[in-house]
C-alpha cells in the first residue's frame, strides 16, 4: 500500500486544536493551500472574502517580496486566492506603499511613471476634467496625477488640470526629488 490520504478528521481536528491553517498543514504534512481548501470543502471555513489571520499574516510576510519579484501569481496559487483578492487584501494592509515601483525605478533609462500612468490610462480613460478645480474645457490638457505616491495603485490618481497638477506636484517633495532623479 501507498501513503495513506490525509482524512478529512485529522485536518479538522489539527485545524480545531492549533487554530491555524498554517499550523496545521504543517501538522498533517499537507501545504497550506490543500489543507485550506479542504476545510473550506467540509465547511469548517468560509470559502471567499472572508480573509483570516493567518492569510493576513502569510500575506504580510510574504506579499512585498513576491510583488518586487512579479510573483504574484504564484503567492496567489499559493494561498488558494485570486491575485486580484490579494492585492485588495494588501492595500487594505498597507502593503502597497511606495517601495512597489523599486524594481523598476532600478532599471537605468526605465520610465516607471510612464508604465503606472498607461496602466491607470487603460483602466480608468483619459482624463477630460480636473477633480480639483472643476475645468472641463475640452481644448485644455488633462492629467492623471498621482495622489499619494502609490503609483501601481490605480485608484490613486484623480484627474488634474495641467495649472492644477503643477501645484499638486510642487507641494510633494518626494515625487519630486524622484522625478529628478528618473530624468
Ligand atoms: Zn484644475
Amino acid at each position: 500500500m501507498g501513503k495513506k490520504k490525509v482524512d478529512d478528521e485529522a485536518i479538522v481536528s489539527a485545524y480545531a486544536q492549533l487554530g491555524s491553517v498554517w499550523k496545521a498543514a504543517k501538522a498533517v504534512n499537507l501545504c497550506g493551500q490543500t489543507v485550506h481548501e479542504r476545510l473550506v470543502r467540509i465547511g469548517k471555513i468560509k470559502p471567499a472574502n472572508v480573509f483570516t489571520e493567518d492569510e493576513r499574516e502569510m500575506l504580510r510576510k510574504e506579499y512585498t517580496e513576491h510583488r518586487n519579484k512579479g510573483k504574484l501569481d504564484s503567492l496567489a496559487q499559493k494561498m488558494g486566492r485570486t491575485k486580484p483578492f490579494l492585492c485588495r487584501q494588501a492595500r487594505a494592509m498597507g502593503l502597497t506603499n511606495a517601495k512597489g515601483f523599486k524594481p523598476y525605478a532600478e532599471k537605468a533609462g526605465s520610465n516607471p511613471y510612464a508604465k503606472f500612468h498607461a496602466r491607470v490610462r487603460s483602466l480608468r480613460g483619459d482624463p477630460r476634467k480636473c477633480e480639483i478645480c472643476g475645468e472641463d474645457n475640452p481644448s485644455k490638457y488633462y492629467d492623471w496625477a498621482n495622489i499619494t505616491g502609490d503609483y501601481e495603485n490605480p485608484d490613486d490618481y484623480k484627474r488634474m488640470c495641467r495649472p492644477c497638477h503643477r501645484k499638486h506636484d510642487k507641494s510633494r517633495p518626494m515625487l519630486a526629488h524622484l522625478r529628478g532623479a528618473a530624468s
